[in-house]
C-alpha cells in the first residue's frame, strides 16, 4: 500500500547494513495511508546522529537539531529528515522537553508521538507498524492521543493546538477523551511560545474543515487570540447580518480561498466592531471606524503571533479597507489601484465576496450585482494597460529634469499632479502633452 521513493529506499537498506533499523514515520505514513502523495518523507531510526552522518557521509548533511536527534540528508536534492529514535523526558514547562533520551526501539520512538494517526512506522522489510491503532482512527476519521490526553497536554500544550489543526485539514472529529482534556486544559496554551503557535494556527485556518473547528473550539482560540472574545455572541442589530459577529466571522473564513493572508485577514476583519458600536436614537446599530479599530487591533495579535512585518501589513491593509463601498467607475478604481495596488484590490474583491456570502441574504443579489461589476471594471483596466501607476505615466523623473523641474521632491509632486490628471481623463498619458503641462505649471509658479 504505501510506494516508498527509491532514495528512502536507499537510505533505510543503508542504514540497515550498518546494523541500524529506519522507518518511515509520522505524516507521511499517514498521508500514504489516506491515498495522497507526502509532501515530505520522515525517517525514524536507531542510529545515533553522529551514526547517521557517518553512514551518509558522501551526502551533503545538515544538522537541523543534533540535540533532539535530528539530522537532514540532501539526496538528489531533496531534504530527508532523519531522526534517532527517541524517549522524551519530564516536562516541566509544557514546552521543551528537559532531556532527550535515544532509544534503540521504535516503540519508545511510537509512544512519544503526539497521535494515534501520527503515530505509524512503516519500511518494506516489516511493513506498517500500528501499536496505537492509527489505522483504525484513520479509517474512523479520528483524532485520538496516543496515551492519556490530560498528561500528553501537560507534557506539550502545542498538542492542543495542534490536535484541532489535524481535524481541521483532514475533517476529523476529536475522540470524546482528547476532546474533553482539550477543553479543561485549554489555558495551558498560554504558555506557548508565538512562533510555534503561528504553524500550525496558519495550517488551521488553511484546512477544509477549519469552520467546524473555529466554532466548536471558539474557547481554545480564545486563550492566546483574547481579542476575538469581544465577537463571541456580538449580536450585530441590523438587516445585513443574521449571526453574530463571531459566527459572521467563522462563515466568511469558510467562504474565501484557503490562502493563509486571505484566512487570517478574514478571522480578524470584523474584530474591531464591538469596540465601534454605537447607537443611534431610532436604536440602530453603526460601527463607523471598525476596519481601522480593527486593523490597530489585528497588527498587535499579529506580532505577538511573531508573523512577519510584511505579512501583518498586507493583512491589516486588507481589513482596513475590506469595508469600502466600491463602483465600478473607472475614475475611481484607478485611484484605488494607484494608492493599494493591483494585488491588493484583487484581493479586496475575495474578501468582499465572502463577506457577503456570509452576511444575510438581505440585498445580497445587489451587492454581488456591484461586486461582480466592480470586479470585472478592475479586471478591464487592468488588461488595458490604462494608466493607474508612475511606473505606467509616460514620462519620469529625468524627462522633468531634463525640461528644469528642480529639486528631489518638486519632481515627485508633479509627477503625482500629472498622474492624477491622467486618471481623472484630463490629460492624455502621452509624453509631449505631459511635459507640455509640466512646463506650463512651471512658467506658471515661475
Ligand atoms: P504535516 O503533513 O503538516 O507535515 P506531520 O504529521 O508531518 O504533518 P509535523 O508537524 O511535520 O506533522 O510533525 C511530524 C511528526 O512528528 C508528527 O506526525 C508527529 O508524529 C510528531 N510530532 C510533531 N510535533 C509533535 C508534538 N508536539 N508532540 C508529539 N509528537 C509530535
Ligand atoms: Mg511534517
Amino acid at each position: 500500500e504505501i510506494r516508498l521513493p527509491s532514495d528512502v529506499k536507499l537510505m533505510i537498506d543503508r542504514l540497515r547494513h550498518n546494523g541500524y533499523s529506519g522507518y518511515v514515520v509520522g505524516g507521511c505514513v499517514r498521508d500514504s495511508l489516506r491515498g495522497i502523495t507526502p509532501h515530505d518523507w520522515d525517517l525514524t531510526t536507531s542510529a545515533p546522529p553522529e551514526e547517521i552522518e557517518r553512514i551518509f557521509a558522501d551526502y551533503q548533511t545538515v544538522s537541523v537539531g543534533k540535540k533532539y536527534g535530528t539530522v537532514a540528508v540532501i539526496v538528489e536534492g531533496e531534504l530527508y529528515e532523519i531522526t534517532t529514535y527517541r524517549i522524551d523526558g519530564e516536562y516541566s514547562d509544557s514546552r521543551h522537553p528537559d532531556e532527550v533520551r535515544f532509544s534503540d526501539r521504535l516503540s519508545d520512538d511510537l509512544a512519544r508521538r503526539d497521535f494515534t494517526v501520527n503515530a505509524m512506522a512503516y519500511n518494506d522489510e516489516d511493513g506498517l507498524v500500528d501499536l496505537y491503532g492509527g489505522q483504525q482512527d484513520l479509517a474512523n476519521g479520528v483524532i485520538r492521543c496516543v496515551g492519556d490526553p490530560t498528561q500528553r497536554f501537560s507534557e506539550d500544550a502545542l498538542r492542543i493546538l495542534r490536535a484541532l489543526r489535524f481535524a481541521a485539514t483532514l475533517g476529523f472529529t476529536i475522540e470524546p477523551d482528547t476532546s474533553d482534556a482539550i477543553l479543561r486544559q485549554r489555558k495551558l496554551l498560554s504558555d506557548i511560545a508565538g512562533e510555534r503557535i503561528r504553524e500550525e494556527l496558519l495550517k488551521l485556518l488553511c484546512g477544509d474543515h477549519a469552520a467546524f473547528v473555529l466554532r466548536r473550539y471558539r474557547s481554545v482560540i480564545a486563550v492566546f487570540i483574547p481579542e476575538l472574545k469581544g465577537t463571541f455572541d456580538f449580536e450585530q442589530n441590523s438587516k445585513h447580518h443574521n449571526r453574530d459577529v463571531y459566527r459572521h466571522t467563522v462563515a466568511a473564513v469558510h467562504h474565501i480561498e484557503p490562502l493563509p493572508l486571505l484566512r487570517v485577514t478574514m478571522l480578524f476583519h470584523d474584530i474591531g466592531k464591538p469596540l465601534a458600536q454605537t447607537t443611534d436614537k431610532y436604536g440602530m446599530s453603526h460601527y463607523k471606524n471598525h476596519p481601522k479599530i480593527g486593523a490597530a487591533m489585528t497588527r498587535e495579535i499579529l506580532r505577538r503571533l511573531c508573523m512577519s512585518s510584511a505579512f501583518i501589513d498586507e493583512v491589516c491593509t486588507l481589513i482596513r479597507w475590506h469595508d469600502e463601498r466600491f463602483v465600478p467607475d473607472a475614475v475611481m478604481l484607478k485611484g484605488y489601484l494607484k494608492r493599494l495596488g493591483v494585488e491588493t484590490m484583487q484581493a479586496l474583491m475575495l474578501i468582499q465576496h465572502a463577506d457577503i456570502l456570509a452576511q444575510s441574504k438581505y440585498m445580497r443579489e445587489e451587492k454581488l450585482r456591484t461586486l461582480s461589476a466592480v470586479s470585472d471594471e478592475l479586471n478591464r483596466i487592468i488588461a488595458a494597460g490604462e494608466c493607474y501607476s508612475l511606473r505606467q505615466l509616460a514620462v519620469n523623473g529625468s524627462d522633468l529634469i531634463h525640461i528644469g523641474v528642480g529639486s528631489g521632491v518638486r519632481i515627485g509632486k508633479t509627477l503625482d499632479l500629472l498622474l492624477d490628471k491622467v486618471i481623472a481623463g484630463e490629460l492624455p498619458n502621452d509624453k509631449e502633452a505631459l511635459l507640455a503641462y509640466a512646463k506650463s505649471t512651471i512658467d506658471k509658479e515661475g
